[in-house]
């Protein structure tokens, strides 16, 4: 079947909240993938940083199969020798005393929003059901009713109300409203180190140490959702070390699984995670023994092949070539490691074109917000890829 029949189906049958690129792929490998009529794309997606480890890892794909041979799922009724060596193993290399297991990224979002509020009622004394928690505005933390309610983008939740209460959204990078939007039922300030779907915006110097220091001398929690940030795309394990900060609670997801599975997870110490009690939360695969051993093997992976350096390194690189095309469209370029939005002025027309010309020349990119073209590439990218891409990118950032 050629593409178009399938894209055919998909319009027939596809509920349409999507607006996908109209290339239908059917095998990857490494930065590389194909589509149905056989064209090789290097993808500068990678799932939005899902597949930082590249497309179909050998590694992955080995554990994946022998663990889909000998057990995929018990449920949480049971227990399997695979969740408490990922427990372990992720607790050692992020640095927490717990986790708590679950399948999407907006799951464990909505993990940490439970465990902020029954932290604030039984440990920090907050009243019942008069927690708050403090976002961001441009925020994205996923889909569900909970987590749109506090979205600033409308089309995200117009039509979908009614909406959870207890949150309050601040400008981004502002630490000084935070401080001021802090009261005595605050019970936790969810952010993004970096905004990922807001655009790869990058906050100014010095703002995770302040948010640690007011969330410090105010008792409240510090939530890093690193879901997007994390596991090294912006050069470090978690984008909060550019900082030198260390949250009370870190959310992962994403290359968490090497997007091989749907794996995410919450992070903190034993006084804020221990607050769960048996059967205050649970998720029917969170934790299953397939997940479990594609995550330890996914996490080994990006030490191995030191993918944090790689990111460091490739994307100082990717950055300073990107920079040298004299683009009438460009208006900057912003980013932190292999995690670069380039902003288009508002003549441009939208990024969309631009990505659908990349499509043409074999790179596969996503506009966020109309008008940045986000480059966040497998941190397995070689430098080789890296100039292939940018020639690439200069004819299509150059062209009318
Ligand atoms: C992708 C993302 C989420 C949601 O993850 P899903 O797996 O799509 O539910 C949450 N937070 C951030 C920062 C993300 O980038």
């Amino acid at each position: 079947m050629n593409a178009r029949s399938y894209i055919a189906i998909e319009e027939r049958y596809g509920a349409r909240n999507y607006h996908p690129l109209n290339v239908v792929l059917t095998r990857g490998d490494g930065v590389w993938v194909w589509d149905v009529e056989g064209k090789k794309y290097l993808d500068c997606l990678a799932a939005y940083s899902a597949v930082n480890q590249g497309h179909c890892h050998p590694r992955l794909v080995k554990v994946m199969v022998e663990q889909a041979c000998r057990l995929a799922l018990t449920s949480r009724a049971f227990r399997n020798d695979q969740l408490p060596l990922l427990e372990k193993e992720l607790c050692e290399l992020i640095g927490y005393e717990m986790m708590l297991p679950m399948n999407s990224g907006a799951e464990a979002v909505e993990t940490a929003i439970k465990m902020a509020r029954k932290w604030g009622y039984t440990v920090k004394g907050v009243a019942a059901d008069q927690a708050e928690i403090i976002v961001c505005e441009g925020n994205f933390h996923g889909r569900t009713v909970t987590i749109i309610t506090f979205s600033s983008v409308e089309k995200y939740r117009d039509g979908f109300g009614p909406f959870t209460p207890g949150f309050k959204r601040i400008p981004y990078g502002d630490a000084d409203a935070l401080a001021a939007a802090i009261t005595s039922n605050t019970v936790a300030f969810l952010v993004e180190p970096i905004q990922g779907e807001g655009g790869v915006i990058v906050p100014p110097a010095g703002y995770l140490q302040r948010v640690r220091e007011i969330c410090t001398a105010r008792n409240v929690l510090f939530i890093a959702d690193e879901i997007q940030s994390g596991l090294g795309r912006t050069g470090k394990m978690l984008a909060c070390e550019h900082e030198g900060v260390r949250p009370d609670v870190v959310i992962l997801g994403k290359a968490l699984s090497g997007g091989m599975y749907p794996v995410s997870a919450v992070l903190a110490d034993r006084e804020v995670l221990g607050v769960f009690k048996p059967g205050d939360h649970g998720s029917t695969y969170g934790g299953n023994p397939l997940g479990c051993a594609v995550a330890r093997e996914a996490l080994r992976i990006i030490v191995d092949e030191k993918l944090c350096q790689r990111a460091a390194e490739l994307g100082n690189y990717l950055m300073a070539e990107v920079r040298k095309i004299q683009s009438p469209h460009v208006d900057f370029y912003r980013g932190k490691g292999l995690w670069i939005g380039i902003v288009l002025k508002e003549e441009a027309g939208g990024a969309r074109r631009f990505c659908e010309a990349l499509m043409e020349k074999g790179i596969l990119a996503k506009e966020t917000h109309g008008n940045v073209i986000r480059l966040s590439p497998p941190l397995v990218i070689t430098r080789e890829e890296i100039d292939w891409a940018v020639e690439r990118l200069r004819d299509v950032l150059t062209m009318p």
